[in-house]
């Protein structure tokens, strides 16, 4: 068996299973994709001392980067479950098992869409998930949010700083953030608030986003506003589907951690968008995982498992 198997490949597992090698402990690393969301991204301006990057190549960086220590890497397998005990069993969709004295789960999440003409032709070119990361694109531009939940809200208001003007649209007929949270966005001016609203379009221009369509809820009108940008703050899905029933979830389905990564069986580790850790940053996602790898190694240690 492996000392420590990491499933997941974004840049939780890819830093998690770096720490590990460094121990000169047996380590896996088990991916559906090798990369994760940051696959996904075109311009990345956040990863600290690295001032512009594209998502494919800092995956293959984080790749090259694992490679240099003795890890097994497994790509395009996916977990399907998972059986605790001295030695903890992966199951994989193809059928086999893994087995390790320590398990870390790096299986990341995604944001729930919109599913509407234009959301994925203008991914990228307008269409955003991620206020912090995006946000400065749109300095000095109209744009919109869609979910007016907390994070839709807290978009709204940390957008309405940068940009020149905010919609923000709810499917509901009232905002289900906050009080305090709906008191600051109330108060600001350069924000207009559309509840009842069902985005129906992302508009544009074949190259960029230059508006969106959306019907009136409580009489079926159709209404156009024109922007430049739309940030879709609807749901972020962890993927838990796997270990449901053996680890303890939030009732959002994010693995439950404590400060070393620990889930609530002994041995389990999680890091990265998976957890309840808040933000869901490249940054953030490499320090829990390196964090989690140094638990999970501290548990190795002190367990009395050969
Ligand atoms: P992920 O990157 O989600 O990786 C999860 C890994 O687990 C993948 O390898 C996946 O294949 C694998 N996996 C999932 N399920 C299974 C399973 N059952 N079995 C085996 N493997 C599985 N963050 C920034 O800091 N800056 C940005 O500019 C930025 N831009 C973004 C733009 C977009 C469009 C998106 C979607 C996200 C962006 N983010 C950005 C967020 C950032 O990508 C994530 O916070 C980060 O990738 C999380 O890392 P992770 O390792 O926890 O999970």
């Amino acid at each position: 068996p492996y000392d420590l198997l990491v499933v997941g490949g974004g840049p939780a597992g890819a830093s998690a299973a770096i720490y590990a090698a460094r121990k000169g402990i047996r380590t896996g690393i088990v991916a559906d994709r090798f990369g994760g969301q940051v696959m996904d991204t075109v311009s990345i301006e956040n990863f600290i001392s690295v001032q512009e990057t594209e998502g494919p190549k800092l995956v293959a960086q984080l790749e090259q980067h694992v490679r240099q220590y003795e890890v097994d890497i497994m790509t395009n397998q996916k977990a399907v479950g998972m059986v605790p005990g001295s030695s903890t069993e992966v199951q994989l969709e193809n059928g086999a098992t893994l087995k390790s004295k320590a398990v870390l789960i790096a299986t990341g999440a995604s944001w729930r869409e919109m599913n509407v003409p234009g959301e994925q032709e203008y991914r990228g070119k307008g269409v955003a998930y991620c206020p912090h990361c995006d946000g400065p694109l749109f300095k000095g531009k109209r744009v919109a949010v869609i979910g007016g939940g907390n994070s839709g809200v807290e978009a709204a208001i940390d957008l309405a700083g940068i940009v020149a003007h905010v919609t923000l649209i709810e499917f509901d007929d009232k905002l289900r953030a906050d009080a305090v949270l709906q008191k600051k966005l109330n108060s600001l001016p350069n924000v207009t608030i559309v509840v009842s609203a069902l985005t129906k379009e992302v508009l544009g221009d074949g190259n960029k986003v230059v508006g969106l369509n959306y019907e009136d809820r409580t009489n079926g009108e159709m209404h156009k506003v024109d922007l430049e940008g739309i940030f879709v703050q609807i749901g972020l899905l962890p993927n838990t589907a796997w270990a449901k029933g053996v680890i303890e979830l939030s009732p959002r389905g994010e693995i439950v951690v404590d400060e070393r990564g620990q889930t609530s069986v002994p041995g389990i580790f999680a890091a990265g968008d998976v957890t309840t850790v808040p933000y869901k940053q490249i940054i953030i996602a490499m320090g829990e995982g390196a964090k989690a790898s140094l638990g999970a190694f501290d548990y190795l240690i002190r367990s009395s498992v050969q």
